[in-house]
């Protein structure tokens, strides 16, 4: 064990190499280096309890050097044209000079232990620009952990000078609330084929979106694309806005050829400038921050519940017993719950 300036001890690993110090790593990440802001973030990402402690450290370093970007969520079905998009977009806002993120939130690499979202081959111009840094989704035991992994991961590549964060994940199930929940600007992309594709949206999807963008609007999807925008500007009325300041607007883009893509990136600042006007932006924020708090003390609890070895010797007998109809669900909570600990 070595002490350094902040009185933290850096743990030696098997090998006796010295793990990578978190002051050392925050200062390259703080100096914007690719190779520190990739390490920092696999510390972050650890599931090594061994790793927690330095996973803190540096993140507290490195917080109040992050918030400052505009951080943007994309969501949409596989194959509705992300990876596409986003390397189209994020190479234009890297010519315009920005420097751009890319972190992907896919609840699906906790199963196959690898990530198609944020995938670099897949976004291969992208992939190559020195301003623009690709990270696929982290691999987690649950969404939570995947989400909680890519908020960390959103502290480093802010603190990293990193101006615009994209987030993408896939439209389904629960990963684009959780999504929506870390981002200023949440974005749904959609396939034209209005007809069938407007049944298929979870309403609650939509009503998460301040942008709905209608991708690959282009060749012989344009017409179908612009009949798209108009039935979803009209499905959008029926919805009440999320916000009184903010009405969703609907685009139509094709990340393959580009069209649209000033338009999108003009409402994406124009919604974060209406935000930004009244405070709203770091209300949003701080709120997003509680919310935060609540989900890693609901994951928190779930965990000590399903690792209490109490729990753990009557679980099985106790849900086989409600499958059999002997037993009332809610008795059955109870008499866990009671077995975990808590007064009933
Ligand atoms: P993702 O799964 O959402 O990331 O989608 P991809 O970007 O990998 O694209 C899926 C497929 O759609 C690929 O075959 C792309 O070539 C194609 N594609 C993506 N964007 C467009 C577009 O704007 N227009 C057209 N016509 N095809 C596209």
């Amino acid at each position: 064990m070595t002490a350094t300036r902040t009185g933290y001890r850096i743990p030696m690993s098997s090998a006796g190499i010295h793990e990578p110090d978190p002051e050392a790593l925050a200062r390259g990440v703080l100096a914007g280096e690719r190779a520190q802001v990739a390490r920092a973030i696999t510390l972050v990402e650890s599931v090594r309890s061994a790793d927690a402690p330095r996973a803190r450290a540096l993140l507290e370093l490195l917080a109040p050097h992050a918030g400052k970007a505009h951080r943007v969520g994309l969501s949409g079905v596989p194959g509705v044209g992300k990876s596409t998009l986003v390397d189209a977009l994020g190479l234009q806002l890297v010519e315009a000079g920005h420097r751009v993120a890319v972190l992907a939130v896919d609840p699906s690499s906790t199963l196959s232990g690898g990530s198609i979202l944020g995938d670099k081959s897949r976004m291969s111009r992208l992939a190559v620009a020195d301003a623009a840094f690709i990270r696929p989704s982290p691999s987690a035991t649950s969404l939570g952990g995947v989400a909680r992994r890519t908020r960390e991961a959103m502290t480093v590549v802010e603190a990293a000078g990193y101006d615009v964060v994209l987030v993408e994940t896939v439209g389904v199930g629960q990963s684009e609330v959780a999504v929506a929940g870390m981002v200023d600007t949440f974005v749904v992309l959609l396939l034209p084929g209005a007809g069938d594709e407007l049944q298929g949206i979870k309403k609650g999807i939509l009503e998460l979106a301040d942008i709905v963008a209608v991708n690959k609007c282009d060749g012989e999807k344009v017409k179908e694309a612009r009949a798209a925008v108009s039935d979803h500007s009209a499905a959008l009325r029926y919805l009440r806005p999320r916000d009184a300041r903010w009405t969703p607007r609907v685009l139509a883009v094709s990340g393959a050829t580009g069209a649209g893509l000033d338009e999108l990136w003009e409402a994406i600042t124009a919604h974060r400038a209406t935000l930004a006007a009244d405070g709203e932006l770091e209300a949003q924020r701080r709120r997003q921050q509680e919310r935060w708090v609540w989900a890693l003390i609901e994951e928190g609890l779930l965990e000590a519940f399903r690792a209490h070895p109490s729990v753990r010797a009557e679980l099985k007998s106790t849900l086989a017993d409600v499958q059999a109809g002997t037993l009332q669900p809610s008795h059955a909570a109870d008499r866990l719950l009671g077995v975990f600990g808590l007064p009933r």
